[in-house]
């Protein structure tokens, strides 16, 4: 039988009905019914369900990494959310993915990438949870916003993106988890154009093509003319948030590049 004690935990106190509801029916009774279906068919569905619904918070961070207990493995749910990106649609999946690459992805970065001891990879994990991100928006005048989900493409790590409620020139906070960065891009415009940059919070560094990294402060601005090939991002060990500013101009796009690599980063 599948013991649960997440309702009485959180709503116990506030909604006892739900509460018994949620752990003795939900998981004591349908999730149980493993004659009838395996939980591992019954993590499928479930996490079908929510993502097709567009949930990505606690809960379904809590489904994948039953999804996972339950015998899905890493390239099982990859399938999944592939599959699925064309049915539930193609920001569900992006937002999914980011979410399923921190729970099945764990034990393979820590490994491969950590070089130090267990407790360093702990120590550098540890920069990039939710709550170092609270504890960062503690200190931050600007909302950190929403997972950069349409521009993930072109950053290395996970970035947050908060538009200000301004009109006539578009302003968006943009935050970079420690280690984050965009890819090389280069601001086009027929005419005017172009990219300012107010460092608003955190630490991190923005380099034009040819030239040494500079470091960032909050503060700081950089003025980013049309048709210079550059990056922005933060450093290896701290948050970072500008606000980018559109500089408005003719025919404005912007043309990205290949990843910023190591030795770029190695500032
Ligand atoms: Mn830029």
């Amino acid at each position: 039988m599948v013991k649960q004690t997440a309702g009485r935990d959180a709503l116990g106190e506030f909604a006892p009905k739900f509460a018994e509801l949620n752990d003795d029916v939900l998981f004591g009774e349908v999730w149980s019914r493993e004659d009838q279906l395996s939980l591992r068919d019954r993590s499928l569905i479930t996490v079908t369900a929510l993502m097709s619904m567009g949930l990505v918070d606690s809960s379904f961070q809590y489904h994948l990494t039953t999804a996972k207990k339950n015998g899905i493995t890493k390239t099982e749910i990859a399938e999944v959310l592939t599959h699925l990106a064309f049915y539930a649609g193609w920001p569900k999946a992006w937002a999914a993915f980011r979410m399923a690459k921190e729970v099945w992805g764990e034990e393979s970065t820590s490994i491969e990438e950590s070089s130090g001891t267990e407790e360093n990879a702990s120590t550098e994990e540890g920069i990039r949870t939710e709550d170092a991100k609270s504890d960062y928006q503690k200190e931050l005048l600007f909302p950190i916003g929403q997972p950069n989900d349409g521009f993930a493409q072109y950053f290395t790590g996970q970035s947050y993106l908060a538009p200000l409620p301004a009109s006539q020139v578009g302003i968006y906070n943009v935050t970079f988890e420690p280690g984050c960065r965009n890819n090389w891009h280069i601001h086009h415009a027929k005419s005017g154009g172009g990219q300012i940059l107010v460092c608003v919070g955190g630490r991190g560094y923005y380099q034009e093509w040819g030239k040494a990294a500079q470091e960032l402060h909050p503060g700081d601005v950089v003025n980013i003319p049309v048709g210079v090939k550059h990056w922005h991002g933060a450093a290896p060990d701290s948050w970072f948030s500008h606000l980018a500013v559109e500089v408005p101009g003719e025919e404005c796009s912007n043309e990205w590049c290949e990843p910023v690599s190591g030795e770029d980063f190695e500032v």
